[in-house]
């Protein structure tokens, strides 16, 4: 099976790899074996200094990686290098704070000594997508490597030069015993891979079918599965939020990644007392976006990724329209291109409403209160992310409890931080990336007794 590196700009085919045969791949991991024994014997110094440098050679090549990741995927030059940069800071966070994270913890019991070791568990895999190419690798390797363990990458099919380029970077910086591999294999080779006792768990960034079909694996074969997946995040506002800050930033939440980022915000849920002038700046303002040249530094929208995902988009618009939504702004496409898109009076029933749209398009609600808002939020299979606009501290207390995902933002964009954990509820996956929980996802709790 070829995998195909293609410029979603212009269609260009940049670059095709064979996919591994099953004999390179035994011997990938059998190079892991190996690598597990060098990297759990280092200790956090050996490895900081390793991850320390990993930062180092990110920052001095993120204008060249972020082209790349433009090439490939179509995202705004600006954002991948920014992106780069953001995999930097976390491998520096993750080298500074490991060592605290998974320090022994001492519990007071009858015995002489009580206390929990956190032991690396092995070889993880790592199943990723395309949409932050670099982000999604970099925030399960930096705590996966600090903890002691090894990583085989099987990136998505449509970005094998940035899964190449990310194991050149851990080389470079001294992670070079094979304690990260990429593996250029087909998503029908993942099984295959989970199967092998050599390999410990896996984590899948990608659709829910995606995570449905490995995660049945890995439990077949009983092992840890950590799974991030699709998002339909709702953006809130209410009548005492700053309504420049909240058009503003729902544009951003929107548009981010081409609108392909799984905490987008996708359904915007206003009250019903300010739904008209939001509505009318909110459609403004997504049609001053620019569309065009992702390598063009003013860009803000460049092409959706694979012809697949314009094709998906597309008719999700027409289906909705075609249900009774209404089509303020947008609904045009142009090869890969996708104009910005506000779709309102969206039917229940419409693909607009219950599925996670992959792309530049805005769904509005309006809605009469709190209770309703939380309502309208949680009405969906997802659980991800939830940005909340309110200057009402009460109402904002009741929109934390209310809604029913992993992240709650008030008067702020739902992004990752490496200082806090990040996930989903319901079909958005389970298990914790980032923070002290992201950390731990992969180690062995060791309970040490002695009487
Ligand atoms: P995808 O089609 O599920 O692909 C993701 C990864 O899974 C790719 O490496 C893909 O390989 C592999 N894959 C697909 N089907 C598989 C199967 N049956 N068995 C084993 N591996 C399989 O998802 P995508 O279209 O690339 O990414 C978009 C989705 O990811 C969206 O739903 C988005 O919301 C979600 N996402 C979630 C997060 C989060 O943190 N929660 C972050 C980013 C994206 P191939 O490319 O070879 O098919």
């Amino acid at each position: 099976m070829a995998i195909a590196s293609v410029n979603p700009a212009t269609g260009e085919v940049l670059r095709t790899f064979e996919a591994l045969h099953d004999a390179a791949i035994d011997a990938a991991i059998a190079r892991s074996e190996r690598a597990l024994r060098v990297n759990r014997a280092r200790g956090f110094r050996e490895r900081g200094i390793r991850m320390q440098k990993t930062a180092e050679i990110l920052e001095k090549r993120q204008g060249e990686l972020g082209r790349l990741i433009t090439m490939e995927m179509g995202k705004p030059v600006k954002a991948a290098v920014a992106e780069v940069a953001k995999c930097a800071s976390t491998c520096r966070y993750y080298a500074e704070h490991a060592e605290g994270y998974l320090a022994d913890e001492h519990v007071k019991t009858e015995a002489q000594e009580t206390f929990i070791r956190y032991e690396p568990m092995g070889t993880i895999l790592a199943v990723m997508p395309w949409n932050f190419p670099f982000w999604q690798v970099f925030r399960f390797a930096a705590p996966a490597l600090m903890a002691g363990n090894v990583a085989l990458l099987k990136h998505a099919s449509n970005v094998p030069q940035c899964a190449l380029a990310i194991e050149e970077v851990f080389r470079d910086a001294g992670f070079a015993d094979h304690e990260f591999q990429t593996l250029l294999i087909g998503s029908e080779q993942v099984e295959r891979v989970i199967a092998d006792p050599r390999v410990k768990a896996v984590t899948l960034t990608g659709s829910e079918p995606a995570g449905a079909s490995v995660a049945s694996i890995a439990a077949k074969h009983i092992k840890k599965a950590v799974l991030e997946l699709g998002g339909s995040d709702p953006f809130i506002v209410m009548p005492s939020a700053s309504l420049d800050d909240a058009v503003t930033t729902a544009v951003k939440a929107r548009i981010v990644n081409n609108g392909q980022s799984c905490i987008a915000a996708k359904r915007f849920i206003v009250h019903e007392s300010i739904g008209d002038v939001f509505e009318k700046r909110f459609v403004a303002a997504m049609e001053a976006l620019k569309v065009g040249d992702p390598m063009d530094e003013s860009t803000d929208v460049g092409p959706l990724a694979t012809p697949r995902i314009a094709s998906d988009i597309e008719k999700q618009v027409r289906d909705s329209v075609a249900a009774g939504a209404q089509l303020l702004t947008g609904g045009r496409r142009d090869g890969n291109y996708y104009a910005p898109t506000v779709l309102a009076r969206i039917p229940p029933h419409a693909p607009a409403a219950h599925e996670e749209t992959f792309g530049p398009v805005a769904s509005l609600f309006r809605v009469k209160d709190v209770d309703e808002a939380i309502a309208v939020a949680n009405d969906t299979p997802f659980g991800l992310g939830a940005s909340v606009w309110t200057n009402d501290r009460a109402e904002a207390d009741r929109f934390i409890d209310g809604i029913e995902t992993g992240q709650v933002f008030i008067n702020a964009m739902v992004a990752s931080d490496p200082r806090v954990p990040f996930g989903g509820t319901k079909h958005s996956g389970f298990g914790r990336e980032l923070g002290a929980y992201g950390i731990r996802e992969f180690v062995n709790v060791k309970t040490v007794w002695v009487g």
